[in-house]
C-alpha cells in the first residue's frame, strides 16, 4: 500500500468558486491569478475548471506559455513583465501580455523589434511600495508607452496592500490613483480577491482574484464559508498507529505536550516535509473520521499526532483530514501563524495530487 497522503484538488469548486467572484465584480472582465503554479494546486489541474475565465495571471513566464499550449486563447498578463529583453519576442510569439513596473522594462520594450506588439499592463505604485512607477506619472509614460510600436495596448495597474484590512482599506491608494489618472482614456485593473469582494468602487475594468479562487478567505475576520467559498484543495491522510497514553505521557519531539489524563492518540502520515507547518501548535484543527479534533505536540518531518478522545471510532486506517471542506485551511494557517497562500504554495514535491 501507498503512504496515504494525499492532496485532492476539487475541480468543480473552483468553478463554483470563478462564478461566484464574476458575479460579484459588477460586469468588471476577470484574471484567474494561477501565478505559484496556481497557488501551488497544480496550473494542469485548476485550468479546466477555471476555463470561462476572461484571462489568466501569472508570474511564470512558462507557464503563461504552457496556458497557451493547453489551447487556451484568453488574455495573458504576466504581472511582474519580462526578467531580460530577450523574454520580449517569447510573448509576442505566444500573445503574452506584460506588466511593465521599471525603467529598464521601459527601455527594453523601446528597444525591441517584434513580429507582434505587446499588451502592456503600465504597473503604477500608489502607496505600496514595491513595484511600479509614481502613479503621478502615468500620463508621461502611458503617451510615451502609446508611442512605441512594440505596444498594441495599455492597461493601467495598481495593486493594494491592505484591502484585507478593514481599518486601512484602500481609501487612500484608490484617490491617489484616481487623481494621477483622471482622463487617461485606458482600461484599468485594481482588485484582488479582498477588493473584489469589498470594495465594488475598485471593480474597474479586470479584476485580478487569487486565493478566493482556491477556496480560501482574504480576510481574517471572515471564513471562506461564510462568503459562500468552497475549498479546492483537501489534504487528507490516515491514522497509521493508534494508542493509549496515562497522565504524564509525552509525545513528539521535545515532550511538548504532556498528557494531563488517561487519553487516546493517533499518528497521522503527515509532517512538515510534506508543506504542514511545523509551527501548527497543539490545538490546531484536524478531522478524523469526519469528526473535529485537535493536533498536539510537534509536528515531525513525516508524522503528527492527534487526540483522538473525541473520536472513540478511530482505528488505524482511519480518515484524516489535514484540511479541506471540514477543517479550512484559513484555520490551519491561523493557528501556525500564517495564512492560507502559503499553504497551498508549500504542499510539497512528494505529495501525490489527485483531481476529483
Ligand atoms: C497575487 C496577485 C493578485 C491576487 O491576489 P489575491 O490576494 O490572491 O487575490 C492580484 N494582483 C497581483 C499583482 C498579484 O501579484
Amino acid at each position: 500500500m501507498n503512504r496515504p497522503l494525499l492532496a485532492r484538488i476539487h475541480p468543480a469548486a473552483l468553478t463554483h468558486n470563478l462564478a461566484l467572484l464574476k458575479a460579484r465584480s459588477s460586469g468588471a472582465m476577470m484574471f484567474a491569478v494561477v501565478k505559484a503554479n496556481a497557488y501551488g494546486h497544480g496550473l494542469e489541474r485548476v485550468a479546466p475548471a477555471l476555463a470561462a475565465t476572461d484571462g489568466w495571471a501569472t508570474l511564470e513566464l512558462a507557464s503563461a506559455i504552457r496556458l497557451r499550449e493547453m489551447g487556451y486563447t484568453q488574455p495573458i498578463v504576466l504581472l511582474e513583465g519580462v526578467f531580460s529583453a530577450d523574454e520580449l519576442p517569447l510573448c509576442a510569439s505566444h500573445a503574452i501580455g506584460c506588466a511593465v513596473h521599471s525603467p529598464e522594462q521601459l527601455r527594453w520594450l523601446a528597444d525591441a523589434d517584434l513580429a507582434r506588439p505587446l499588451a502592456i499592463f503600465l504597473k503604477l505604485n500608489s502607496g505600496m511600495n514595491r513595484l511600479g512607477f509614481a502613479a503621478e506619472d502615468a500620463p508621461a509614460l502611458l503617451a510615451r508607452l502609446q508611442a512605441m510600436p512594440s505596444v498594441a495596448s495599455v492597461t493601467l495597474m495598481t495593486h493594494f496592500a491592505t484591502a484585507d484590512e478593514p481599518e486601512a482599506g484602500i481609501a487612500a491608494q484608490l484617490a491617489r490613483f484616481r487623481a494621477a489618472t483622471a482622463g487617461l482614456d485606458v482600461p484599468v485593473s485594481l482588485a484582488n480577491s479582498a477588493a473584489l469582494l469589498d470594495y465594488p468602487e475598485a471593480h474597474g475594468d479586470w479584476v485580478r482574484p487569487g486565493v478566493a479562487l482556491y477556496g480560501s478567505s482574504p480576510f481574517a475576520d471572515r471564513s471562506a464559508a461564510s462568503i459562500g467559498l468552497q475549498p479546492a484543495m483537501s489534504l487528507t491522510s490516515e491514522l497509521i498507529s493508534v494508542r493509549e497514553l496515562v497522565a504524564g505521557d509525552a509525545v513528539g519531539y521535545g515532550a511538548t505536550f504532556v498528557a494531563d489524563r488517561a487519553m487516546r492518540i493517533g499518528t497521522v502520515a503527515c509532517g512538515y516535509a510534506d508543506g504542514y507547518p511545523r509551527h501548527a501548535p497543539t490545538g490546531t484543527p484536524v478531522a478524523v473520521n469526519g469528526v473535529l479534533t485537535r493536533l498536539i505536540g510537534r509536528v515531525s518531518m513525516d508524522m503528527l499526532a492527534v487526540d483522538l478522545d473525541p473520536v472513540p471510532a478511530a482505528v488505524v486506517g482511519s480518515p484524516v483530514e489535514l484540511w479541506g471542506s471540514q477543517v479550512s485551511i484559513d484555520a490551519v494557517a491561523t493557528a501556525a501563524g500564517t495564512i492560507s497562500y502559503e499553504l497551498m504554495c508549500a504542499v510539497a514535491p512528494r505529495v501525490p495530487f489527485t483531481v476529483d
